[in-house]
């Protein structure tokens, strides 16, 4: 029998470049000897791109689409597209023609010779994006490795080849906020690297300003480390242990009289203001675990379906 592969691709407003994501993957599929599908995922997307889609899924029935009620963000959609996909493979692709799909058969073929479980594919050069971006994505991965319990393949996205065993663990995985790509690590089995040439968007803006990068980064760190807490508790010690060393050295000073209480209001402001500090700190990293397990008690659905075609 043909193994069966899924697309699946979250949009949100990409109006602009849908139409041609489709024809190109629809053109890459038909050469391919598979039984193929794509799951396009509009979240709730304000422009036309659901009218688009629909268009789309009316003319080719391998193409089903998955609308959310609102927009509920980039992983939830991606996580909506694995949770309804019953095929052996699957590839997880951008809609913004970023990652080219020309790309997939390659992908497959070393799927197939590495009998792999997992195929990561790993951005080479990025062009069409800021230094910045560059910059920030580069260290936050490196700084997530130092951090996390588990490590990560470097300058990877979500754009990935997935099998049926990573498809079924994924779909047990209960947490509403999914760090996607860290999670297919963490699933293990064999995971391949594929190295590539990231292109620059084809049309449209990103959806991924300075507030959403930190958002996936936080998350990523809050869900995949305790080191934030450990250093809470390590600075409490440090401070501990200072205070008792200065309580010493005064308690001693005053008994053999080699200190003058009274000239100390600078030190006494900056240990004031320092320790204050440390205190904010540690509680505000408290916090935002707190914050993550709020979340997650309420275990509220991690994302709401309006309509599903075909
Ligand atoms: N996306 C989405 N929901 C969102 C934001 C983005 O489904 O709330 C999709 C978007 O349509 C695209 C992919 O996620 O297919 C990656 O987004 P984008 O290309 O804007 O991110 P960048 O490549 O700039 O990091
Ligand atoms: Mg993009």
């Amino acid at each position: 029998m043909k193994k069966s592969l899924s697309i699946i691709i979250p949009c949100y407003n990409e109006e602009t470049v849908i139409r041609t994501t489709y024809q190109r993957v629809k053109a890459v599929l038909d050469d391919l000897d598979l039984q193929s599908f794509i799951i396009f995922i509009n979240d709730g997307s304000l422009d036309n791109t659901f009218a688009i889609l629909q268009e789309i899924a009316e003319a080719d029935k391998q193409v089903k689409v998955i609308s959310f009620s609102r927009n509920f963000g980039h992983q939830p959609a991606v996580a909506a597209g694995i949770n309804h996909c019953t095929t052996d493979l699957a590839i997880i692709i951008d809609a913004d023609l970023q990652d080219p799909p020309e790309l997939i058969p390659d992908i497959l073929k070393l799927q197939e010779a590495e009998q792999a479980n997992v195929v990561y594919c790993v951005r080479k050069s990025r062009s069409g994006e800021g230094k910045f971006k560059l910059w920030s994505a580069k260290l936050f991965y490196r700084t997530l490795n130092k951090l996390s319990e588990v490590q990560f393949p470097l300058d990877t996205g979500d754009f990935r080849l997935i099998d049926a065993s990573i498809i079924r663990e994924f779909n047990r995985m209960k947490e509403t906020g999914k760090y996607i790509r860290g999670l297919i690590s963490w699933v293990g089995f064999k995971q391949v690297p594929f190295y590539y040439e990231r292109d620059a968007r084809l049309a449209g803006k990103t959806k991924y300003p300075l507030k959403n990068m930190i958002r996936l980064a936080s998350k990523a760190l809050l869900y995949f480390s305790k080191k934030p807490l450990q250093l809470a508790t390590s600075l409490g010690f440090f401070s501990v242990l200072l205070g008792v060393i200065l309580a010493l050295w005064y308690l001693f000073g005053k008994i053999f009289g080699y200190t003058h209480a009274e000239t100390g209001w600078t030190s006494i402001m900056i240990i004031v203001i320092f320790f204050g500090g440390i205190q904010l700190l540690t509680i505000g990293v408290l916090g935002q675990y707190i914050g993550v397990l709020f979340d997650e008690v309420k275990a509220r659905p991690e994302y709401i379906i309006k309509e599903e075609i075909n």
